[in-house]
């Protein structure tokens, strides 16, 4: 067992560092304050090859690995929580079905367009009326000679209202249940593909977050996705992986909670001492700092076992459930650390916390990955 990350792999570092500390964290405020999707992030991200991060090099990706794929998200989401999501969401919900499950022509023409970081692109499972029960999505898709008809409604859909396309899981077998499920590619521009306001969120406001509209939206069957019936099988291992992602935008927000909290108490005087002399608040620091670094080793053995090709999803599940619970109690004390300046919007500690709320909730919720575990360890006895 080797807990050294490669030559590489520390290169890396050093480079999202760079980028998150002088180009996303300075931006991260603003992009707060006002919802403005904060492009310059990405071409900043894009110009060092981070947008196709662990997609290899024939696709215009940089070929590195999931671990390299977690230390660069940390970094992004430390700086800025709005950043994070979208690039998590795009290097594991946008591009991963197209690189494990599309054709050799759709991965030259649209996987190439993400690596790149010319195009944004939704990943569309979630529904008005399911979102954790996602096999009852209603969506329909109608085959009609060489194509498919689409109509249904989406919800929550990550960089949707930004995207060039979305990936659309559809009922093409309403009779198969799980197994009658296929995905399809709808563009911006096709008629009756309607996109949705940005909703209004708690944080993470320059993530854009949308609600999508197929009414009668004709596509070619070479805009399918894998094989016809396959789409909720293939959405739920494109999942497993996303599961890594937002643990990993969890680790950033709470590492910042910490980094942001040791500042604090070394500056701030209280009863004639600095307030990192207290031992209630050294208890607070020591917790989370053990508590982050639990959820970081978390996240670097399920990112090696889906690189060793071996079976992760029990470690991803408890790897996103750990990390967003731990970056929870990470925010949550930074807030307390930080007395009545952790209540206020002139410190980042309040929207750490509002950004880190989503962890919990998105690609599974902290009682959906619970279940996950629990069916995986009876098994497994
Ligand atoms: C900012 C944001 C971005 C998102 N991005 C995307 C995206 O890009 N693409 C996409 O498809 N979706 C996206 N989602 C949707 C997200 O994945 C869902 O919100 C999530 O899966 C929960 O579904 P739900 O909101 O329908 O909650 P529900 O499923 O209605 O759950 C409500 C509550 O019931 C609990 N619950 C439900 N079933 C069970 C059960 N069997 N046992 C115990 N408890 C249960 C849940 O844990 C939760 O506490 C996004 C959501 C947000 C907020």
């Amino acid at each position: 067992m080797n807990f050294e990350l490669s030559d590489e792999n520390r290169l890396i570092r050093e480079t999202i560092r760079d980028i998150a500390q002088n180009v996303i964290a300075p931006n991260a405020k603003h992009v707060d304050e006002t919802g403005e999707f904060p492009y310059e992030n990405f071409k900043a991200l894009a110009d060092a090859g981070f947008m196709g991060l662990v997609y290899p090099e024939e696709y215009g990706g940089a070929g590195a690995d999931t671990v390299a794929y977690v230390i660069a998200t940390e970094a992004i989401s430390a700086a800025c929580g709005s950043t994070g999501l979208t690039y998590a969401a795009h290097i594991s919900l946008a591009c991963a079905p197209l690189y494990y499950y599309g054709t050799e022509a759709q991965k030259q023409s649209y996987l190439t367009r993400l690596t790149s970081g010319e195009s944004f692109a939704g990943f569309g499972l979630t529904e008005p009326q399911t979102g954790s029960d996602a096999a009852g999505l209603r969506t329909r898709a109608v085959r009609d000679g060489e194509d498919w008809i689409i109509n249904g409604q989406k919800m929550w859909i990550t960089s949707g209202g930004i995207g060039d396309w979305v990936i659309v899981a559809a009922v093409s077998d309403p009779d198969k249940g799980s197994k009658g499920i296929t995905n399809l590619i709808v563009e911006r521009g096709d008629a009756g593909y309607v996109i949705g306001k940005n909703e209004p969120k708690m944080g993470l406001k320059g993530s854009v977050t949308s609600s999508l509209f197929f009414e009668e939206v004709r596509v070619p069957d070479s805009r399918r996705v894998g094989d016809v019936g396959q789409g909720f099988i293939q959405f739920m291992k494109t999942l497993d992986g996303g599961r890594i992602s937002i643990g990993a935008m969890a680790l950033g927000l709470g590492q910042a909670a910490l980094d942001h909290s040791i500042a604090y108490a070394k500056e701030r005087v209280a009863f004639g001492q600095e307030i990192a002399n207290f031992q209630a608040i050294q208890n607070k620091l020591a917790d989370m700092a053990m508590e982050l670094e639990a959820a970081r080793l978390m996240l670097y053995q399920a990112a090696a076992l889906k690189d060793a090709g071996k079976p992760f999803g029990k470690q991803a599940a408890m790897a996103k459930l750990f990390a967003s619970e731990a970056a929870e109690r990470a925010t949550f004390q930074a807030i307390q650390i930080h007395g009545g300046m952790g209540y206020s919007r002139e410190y980042p500690v309040e929207r750490l916390y509002r950004d880190n709320r989503l962890t919990e909730i998105g690609e599974g919720t902290s009682e959906i990955m619970r279940l996950v575990i629990a069916r995986q360890v009876l098994r497994e006895s």
